[in-house]
């Protein structure tokens, strides 16, 4: 049990650099709160559905205000989303928007968990939701993270009671906690988990309503509150300079990939909670009222929390060290309790304190970021006590293995100790990447085996060295996790986490490849070695009727990192196919089928992604011309790979530089999703475009949100951009224009080409437009009325402007052979002179 409390415990320290793996270190003001909050013991669990929906003004006042144990349940981790900052989507995407949750909780002061359920798009109602996911393993994951965390109180973000007014994972999420809640306390319900967490009941639900559930901010002003609790989120902290909602800001401005940058405000303000089950308690401030929140509803706690009162009425803010010996003497009484839950938190929270107020300094340095099963890696060892109190380094080990090295040595203030241990990782051991990525789960679910890995928001990493440190006769085990770092001239000290990779890795170079009839095709596959001296073969593993040439290449790589592309000759059928090709090595008669995707961005820690090396391979019936392309890149897609997959010439332009001279070399200008959301710049430029497509060229619009626009006028001539989306992706589509050339020429569309499409049809299509534009396609979400919007063709001067909420961007990637063939026509429209 407290092992797996320990290894859930996230450093819920306030206010560090924003940099994943880098050390805490808490100044004064901030140990003194960490103090504060060891004489704390009651817990908030706040449940909602994705990342980004979780109040960061309410859960920065429970944790720093409060001192309360509070965390988010996420259900998902927001794989159906939209990307504003790169190119990832689905199960990349949610690996994104894990770790930048991860870093708001670091910001706020709270702690993340997340179900099995997965993302996978947007859902009107929560009876879809509810039946993609499988809601019988969500509802088991949220009595797990209830019985295992033991919340006093639990706040939902959405209401139960207004399905189809939301997004239908919100709506699903109240609806889970709210059964969850009546049934985590019988041991009949889900009794396996019994041997992990016990049976625990919640004291009270509530429902965080907001100006949002009420239409208009002036309406919720006007509407009765008295019975509704009032949460003052606007309090300042003196100690820390900030006020709660810049906290909360900061911990919002985290989730990057969403574009939800946010400017802390002061003063006075207030949160709405509405209870829904449990006793109403009589001052309607206090969430907790009634609630033993002291170390008295820990059997043997009292004598703890006497102390640890005294220890936070002495705090010195000028010698934080002088805690130091209660401190650990309320450590060795908690060791003492016949009690497992509060006991392991606690101990992990007041080691925190402890090193923090010793200024105390534990690392454990690979000399490599990234190393192979069965290889070693030398750590560089660092301990320094900063403080006067005497400290004895009695042994140092490592896990998974235990190994105890060095022999026992006095950490004396100020003098530092460096040590060299070589670790040798067992052979077995596996990849570090998300554990929910590692087995293939459905639409609706990740799939999880492991119960006690159920709820973990982070990659699991077991490598680890703990220093056991005794402090007036105290042994205290510190645990710290294996890390790399090196020093960049620019940026400084850079902290990156240590990984386990295999061997090799490959990579098909295209994720898509067209190939038009029996015509040969240069694939390149990428070799990667992970540790040095790599000899073996790659393969293009395909069905029997394709042919690569030739059959394996040989490779050698001499040194860890280096990648090699090698080159296949591959002739598709005669027949219009489409297959999944795999690229496997082979090094001493081992197969090594996987491709590595790392994720690389400033503001999370860096990942690593396994997925089975695989493309797909598309022989296509499909006419295409030889169109030039100007393409501007808006949130980040992968669409220009594809259309020069499909033979044309792609130039991919900033929008700065567009100029009538420049659009001269083109016939068709291209923008990315969302350009018109992110690109400033196209704003003074839409003259030009338009007067490019007057002049008999073509300009074809992908997809924007309702977000800031950066110019009013999108297009040549007006339409409303709205909410509207089909997301059933195998909607029936019906044709309105079905002469339009964009229909038939040169590739003869037909329902056929709306076929296999992945997780929606399109978004954001426009609701109203101006005559001059024909609608082409119409589509609904069964119960829905039809969507027109979804493409748009409208003829100015000479040339056609063409606006699609086709959600092309999803579909390329994909190789889903119906969205090459309907784009391949929008370009055509055009007729070449
Ligand atoms: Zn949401």
């Amino acid at each position: 049990m407290s092992k797996l409390h320990a290894s859930l415990l996230l450093s819920a320290f306030l206010f560090q650099s924003a940099f994943s793996q880098q050390p805490q270190k808490p100044n004064a003001a901030e140990i003194f709160s960490q103090i504060q909050k060891l004489n704390f013991l009651g817990s908030v669990l706040y449940i909602a559905a994705h990342p980004d929906d979780e109040n960061t003004r309410l859960i920065s006042y429970m944790a720093n205000e409060k001192k309360a144990r509070t965390a988010y349940l996420s259900l998902t981790r927001g794989d159906g989303g939209q990307n504003l900052i790169g190119p990832e989507l689905r199960e990349q995407l949610g690996a994104i928007r894990t770790q930048e949750l991860l870093e708001a909780r670091k910001i706020d002061g709270g702690e993340q968990f997340f179900s099995r359920a997965n993302d996978f798009g947007y859902s009107k109602n929560p009876e879809e939701t509810l039946k993609i996911w499988n809601k019988d393993e969500v509802l088991s994951d949220v009595v797990y993270m209830i019985r295992k965390f033991q919340p006093d109180v639990i706040i939902n973000r959405f209401d139960a009671r207004s399905p189809g007014t939301t997004h239908g994972h919100h709506t699903a999420s109240a609806m889970l906690s709210f059964e969850a809640f009546e049934k985590t306390n019988d041991p009949k319900i889900y009794p396996n988990q019994l041997n992990l967490v016990q049976v625990w009941q919640p004291k009270r639900l509530f429902f965080n309503t907001s100006w949002w559930f009420y239409g208009s901010k002036e309406k919720f002003d006007k509407a009765d509150k008295t019975n509704l609790f009032n949460i003052p989120t606007g309090v300042y902290y003196a100690a820390l300079g900030k006020s709660n909602q810049e906290i909360a800001a900061l911990s919002r401005s985290r989730h990057q990939s969403q574009g939800f940058g946010n400017t802390g405000v002061r003063g006075e303000d207030s949160e709405f909670l509405e209870l829904l089950k449990g006793d109403a308690p009589k001052d309607k401030t206090n969430i907790f009222e009634g609630i033993d929140t002291s170390w008295n509803r820990v059997k043997g706690g009292k004598a703890i929390g006497e102390l640890l009162a005294k220890v936070e009425k002495n705090y010195d803010f000028k010698n934080p060290s002088a805690s130091i010996p209660d401190l650990v003497r309320a450590y060795a009484m908690m060791q003492g309790l016949d009690e497992n839950h509060w006991k392991p938190i606690k101990s992990e929270e007041i080691k925190k304190a402890i090193a923090a107020c010793s200024g105390l300094y534990l690392e454990a340095v690979a000399d490599n970021q990234e190393t192979t099963p069965g290889n070693s890696v030398k750590l560089k060892i660092e301990a320094i006590n900063r403080s006067a109190i005497a400290m004895q380094l009695t042994n140092i080990g490592t896990l998974p293995e235990s190994k105890n090295t060095i022999a026992s040595t006095e950490l004396k203030n100020n003098i530092i100790h460096n040590f060299d241990i070589d670790l040798t990782l067992p052979s077995d051991s596996g990849f570090t990447q998300p554990y929910w990525l590692e087995q293939k789960g459905t639409v609706g679910m990740y799939a999880v085996n492991v119960q006690k890995n159920i709820g973990i928001p982070d990659i699991i990493r077991n490598q680890k060295v703990i220093f056991n440190i005794t402090i007036n006769n105290v042994t205290i085990p510190f645990e710290r996790t294996i890390i790399y770092k090196y020093n960049d001239d620019v940026k400084g000290e850079v902290y990156r986490p240590f990984d386990i990779v295999p061997d090799v890795s490959t990579t098909i170079v295209d994720k898509v490849t067209i190939f038009n009839g029996a015509k040969t095709k240069t694939v390149g596959v990428k070799v990667k070695a992970g540790k040095d001296n790599v000899k073996g073969n790659v393969q293009l593993e395909l069905p029997e009727n394709w042919k690569a040439t030739p059959k394996e290449n040989a490779f050698d790589i001499a040194r860890k990192g280096e990648e090699r592309t090698v080159y296949f000759e591959v002739v598709a059928p005669k027949q219009s196919e489409e297959i999944l090709a795999k690229s496997v090595a082979i090094v001493d008669g081992k197969r090594f089928d996987k491709e590595q995707i790392n994720i690389n961005y400033e503001h999370i820690s860096k990942q690593q992604i396994f997925k089975p090396a695989e493309a797909h391979f598309l022989n296509l019936d499909i006419k295409t011309g030889k169109e030039r392309i100007a393409y501007i890149m808006g949130a980040g897609d992968e669409v220009p790979n594809s259309l020069r997959q499909m033979g044309y010439e792609v130039s991919i332009i900033k929008a700065e530089t567009i100029s009538k001279e420049m659009l001269k070399n083109f016939d068709v200008v291209m923008t990315g999703i969302r350009a018109y959301n992110t690109v400033p710049a196209l704003a003074f430029k839409q003259q030009i475009l338009f007067n490019f497509v007057a002049e008999g060229h073509t300009m074809i619009v992908q997809y924007n949100t309702l977000d800031d626009f950066v110019t009013k006028d999108i297009a040549p001539f007006a339409f409303k951009i709205s909410r509207d989306r089909v997301t059933e992706e195998d909607a029936e589509v019906a044709f309105l224009e079905p002469k339009h050339p964009i229909l038939n020429y040169p590739n003869k569309i037909t329902s056929a080409d709306f076929k296999g499409w992945k997780q929606e049809q399109g978004l954001y299509y426009p609701s109203e437009w101006d005559k001059a534009f024909t609608p082409i396609l119409s589509a609904h979400d069964k119960g829905e009325s039809d969507k027109k919007g979804a493409m748009l063709v409208a003829k100015h001067g000479k040339g056609h402007y063409i606006y699609t909420g086709l959600s092309f961007f999803r579909e390329l990637p994909e190789g889903v052979s119906g969205a090459f063939r309907l784009l391949a026509n929008m370009i055509a429209i055009q007729p070449q002179k």
